[in-house]
């Protein structure tokens, strides 16, 4: 599938395809009604085939994208920009899930000693 020009504004013409082929759910999800290549939303303008998830993410981010799109959600139809991850995405939110893990084992702790902290200076 072609890939657009990094940072490039979305054609109007696609982005009146894409308006008119995504249904809004009521928990956040920006599920795509068109076609599908396997697993893959795609989207065809004259001969040319786009996938619909890096075009949305590259239009949202507006840089260019590393690797594969996938949903963070795990909903094949899923589009919305939020639930959308590249290369670099998925490494950041998995480097986050660390650190998040890390703080809430240390949390006990910390929370232990401020308290002892308080405790002197009362
Ligand atoms: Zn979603």
């Amino acid at each position: 599938m072609d890939r657009p020009e990094p940072g490039s504004p979305l054609p109007a013409t696609l982005r009146d395809l894409l308006a008119n082929r995504t249904t809004a759910t009521d928990d956040g999800h920006l599920i795509w009604t068109g076609p599908m290549d396997r697993t893959c939303p795609y989207i065809k303008a004259g001969r040319t085939r786009y996938a619909v998830r890096r075009l949305v993410l590259q239009e949202h981010w507006g840089r260019g994208l590393f690797g594969d799109v996938t949903t963070s959600c795990r909903i094949e139809r899923c589009i919305a920009p939020d639930h959308l991850l590249d290369e670099v995405g998925r490494h950041n939110h998995d480097a986050l899930d660390v650190m998040l893990a890390a703080l809430d084992q240390a949390m006990p702790a910390l929370l232990a000693r401020e308290a002892a902290h308080r405790a002197v200076a009362a």
